[in-house]
This record gives structure tokens, sequence and C-alpha cells, in this order.
């Protein structure tokens, strides 16, 4: 698991990831040893900027957190079989102990 953010984006806002929100994806990679994501915030001109989990087997998906204070929309996608697929292909093309 990654914690990341955009280009652009002061460090001092991408190092505030909320605890609850850390403490999920921690779980979450506990769940899905393979899976390979990361948390993002996009921040505009209007916002603080909101929270992101960006999935790195499908490029360009982007999932909000939640709902509540939780990763049920990212964990959806994770057991989507396009994703599992995804993974797999990556998991198998290197040698894994
Ligand atoms: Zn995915």
């Amino acid at each position: 698991m990654y914690i990341s953010c955009a280009p652009r984006i002061h460090a001092l806002i991408c190092t505030q990831v909320p605890q609850w929100l850390s403490m999920a994806a921690q779980a979450m990679q506990a769940k899905y040893t393979n899976d390979r994501f990361e948390i993002t915030r996009k921040v505009t001109a209007s916002t603080a900027g909101d929270w992101w989990i960006k999935c790195l087997d499908c490029p360009g998906k982007l999932y909000t957190p939640g709902p509540g204070e939780t990763l049920s929309n990212y964990g959806i996608h994770l057991r989507n079989r396009q994703h599992r697929q995804r993974v797999n292909e990556r998991v198998n093309g290197h040698s894994v102990a």
C-alpha cells in the first residue's frame, strides 16, 4: 500500500492522511496482499481536497473511500473479475515465493 499524492500538491497536505483512512487501507492491504493501491488526494481551487483510492493494477481507476469510514467502495472493485485477472497476471509474471 502506498500513500501518495498527485504532482503540484503541497507536501504538507499529502502527509495528512486521516487515521481511519490509513487504518482502513492497511486492513485492506492485509486482506488483499497481492493488490496494489494508492491513497491519493485531489485538490481543487475551491476545496482542501478529497481522498481517493487509486488502483495501481487498473490504470485510470479512482475510487472514493466509503461509505463512512470504510473502503467498501474500493473493496467491491477488488472483487471485480477484471481486476482479479490483472492482479493474477502481474503476480504470475513474477516468481512469487
Ligand atoms: Zn483494479
